[in-house]
């Protein structure tokens, strides 16, 4: 199926939906309003029907009951079984992932490790289109360390993409480390992490992948691409529930050279016998911290079940397919109404999300989330300054979602219903 097949109808939709490998996979989710077209999975990902019988299982039995002794019934090694299982998902080995923390602690948990190991060397690189966390944490980092040290960031052209040349001249000898985006997390650019990989290595810096907008959502190989670190959450493609832990990952020979910033006593070689002195556990666990949030934890295996049961390469083609879908619609339907595609065109370099701009942005997804008349409601989000996000979660995102949606659009422009809002802004967009 490619582009020139495409029909801009309903029926053409759902025939697709028909043919689709992957459309069982929708009922393995929680979803009470049948009229609501969820394209936020982005953000916060759908909840998978099993967490909610685990959640009730770690709260009624676990802690409810057995109370303390859960610790040693499987809380104290929770974290095992869904690391294992995520590192199939990124393409590392499990002695290299752990689940821990959020996404921010634990990248400056590994940029302050990676930067500590390279004494001399007191660069950071990232880029003008990373996620704002990851700028702070390394600005604070930088601050943390001293006058010595800065964050350089090479800027994108375009403000979608950035080109292999343009991130070559902004590393040089002192830096230590580059910190990116596999996914960027506005326009859904997809850095070739092979190349990108390679090009540091060649510079004699670190890289950091963050995989918060790839995991689960695009083909990802830490080990085959020689990655040195890694970070991500897994509340938004793998459905792990909203804030739940993020993880960390640490090439293997690598893990030795890293020393944690922080030593807590999860990081102990033997929490439980209360030395006074800090001693690192061995591996990839000197990154661990405190006690983990069980509640959270416990709510993440499921997730991870269902995306390893589809498979990434099913998952990865049908978000294809249904990104393309929706391009050829906003070519036929939306760009003659002043709408442009905040996303690279072609799908080599593209994540499972896609941006479109419209000086009416915030108001056009406001009249989707809140239609005035007997229609569904759509949940995309909005990113500033003009950009509707929509997010191709293909475990539950359907062709009739996407050809909905667009036509949905077509008329809040048409009609100008969108002039019925107004443009303040809730806290979370
Ligand atoms: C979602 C996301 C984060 C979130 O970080 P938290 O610590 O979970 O708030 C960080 N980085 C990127 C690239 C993201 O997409």
């Amino acid at each position: 199926m490619t582009e020139d097949h495409f029909e801009a109808k309903i029926e053409f939709a759902r025939q697709m939906d028909e043919q689709d490998p992957l459309k069982s996979y929708r009922k393995q989710f929680y979803i009470p309003e049948s009229d609501t077209i969820y394209l936020d999975g982005n953000s916060l990902g759908r909840l998978p029907k099993k967490t909610r019988e685990k959640i009730q299982y770690t709260t009624d039995y676990q802690w409810g009951t057995r109370l303390i002794r859960s610790w040693n019934e499987g809380w104290y090694e929770a974290s095992k079984n869904a690391s294992k299982k995520l590192a199939q998902i990124i393409g590392a080995s499990e002695e290299e992932v752990v689940i821990c923390d959020s996404t921010s602690i634990n990248l400056y948990k590994l940029a302050f490790a990676a930067v500590k190991s390279q004494p001399g060397k007191t660069k950071i690189v990232s880029d003008d289109l990373n996620f704002p966390t990851d700028l702070y944490v390394l600005q604070g980092i930088i601050d943390q360390l001293g006058p010595d040290y800065k964050l350089e960031l090479a800027q994108s052209k375009d403000g979608l993409t950035i080109d292999m040349h343009t991130l070559e001249k902004t590393i040089d000898e002192n830096t230590a480390l580059v910190v990116l985006s596999h996914v960027a997390f506005k326009s859904a650019y997809m850095y070739d992490m092979r190349a990108f990989t390679e090009l540091v290595h060649q510079k004699g810096a670190l890289i950091m992948w963050d995989l918060s907008h790839a995991a689960g959502a695009v083909i990802v190989e830490l080990n085959k691409n020689n990655v040195d670190l890694a970070i991500g959450c897994t509340y938004k493609y793998l459905n792990g529930g909203p804030g739940s832990s993020a993880y960390l990952y640490v090439k293997k020979e690598l893990q030795d050279q890293l020393t944690p910033p922080i030593w807590g006593w999860f990081g102990e070689i033997d929490p439980f016998a209360f030395e006074l002195q800090y001693q690192p556990a061995e591996g990839i666990k000197k990154f661990l911290v405190g006690t983990p949030p069980i509640l959270s934890l416990e709510a993440i295996e499921p997730g991870l079940d269902i995306v390893i049961s589809a498979g990434m390469e099913q998952v990865r083609k049908k978000s294809i397919l249904l990104s393309e879908y929706l391009i050829f619609l906003f070519e036929n339907v939306l760009m003659p109404l002043g709408f442009f595609l905040g996303s690279p065109k072609s799908s080599k370099n593209r994540g499972s999300h896609i941006s479109l701009q419209h000086p009416e942005a915030y108001r056009i997804c406001k009249a989707l989330i809140n239609p005035k008349n007997e229609t569904n409601k759509i949940i995309p989000d909005f990113r500033s300054p003009d950009n509707i996000r929509i997010g191709i979660t293909p475990l539950y995102t359907s062709f009739s979602d996407i050809f909905i949606t667009i036509e949905r659009m077509r008329q809040i422009v048409i009609s100008k219903e969108f002039e019925s809002f107004t443009n303040e802004m809730d806290a979370v967009t």
